[in-house]
């Protein structure tokens, strides 16, 4: 028994109907993609894979189950009220993911990488000769 759940682009607001058959809990819509998360295409059966989300294009992503509603979210989390919508941007929904039992929090991009890195080589800013 699958039914409808609605999210929203993360960019432009553009509303998307989703056929979920509900074992899975979501934990966010996001611009970027989590650390550690993988994502299928929505055209991918992703509820019986081993993807941990599913990657779309605002507006443009078509599979069975899919639907651009055609309307506009206004909520306050929308990071461009206003541009054109659907915008054609990445949008990663993101399910929740247990390891050993527990719920695995996912790490910003930035502090991952800069995480027991050491000095990072390369150009920092213009500090040049
Ligand atoms: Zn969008």
């Amino acid at each position: 028994m699958s039914y409808p759940v609605r999210y929203y682009c993360p960019h432009c607001g553009a509303v998307v109907e989703l056929e979920r058959d509900g074992y899975l809990s979501d934990k966010s819509v996001t611009p970027y993609p989590l650390v550690g998360w993988e994502y299928a295409d929505p055209a991918e059966s992703f509820e019986n894979d081993d993807a941990d989300g599913v990657h779309f294009v605002c507006g443009e992503s078509d599979a069975e189950g899919l639907r651009w509603t055609g309307e506009v979210s206004e909520a306050d989390d929308v990071e461009h009220p206003g541009l054109e919508s659907p915008c054609g941007n990445d949008v990663y929904l993101s399910f929740v993911r247990f390891e050993d039992g527990r719920e695995v929090d996912p790490v910003p991009e930035s502090e991952y990488v800069d995480i027991g890195s050491g000095p990072r080589s390369g150009p920092r800013g213009p500090n040049g000769p």
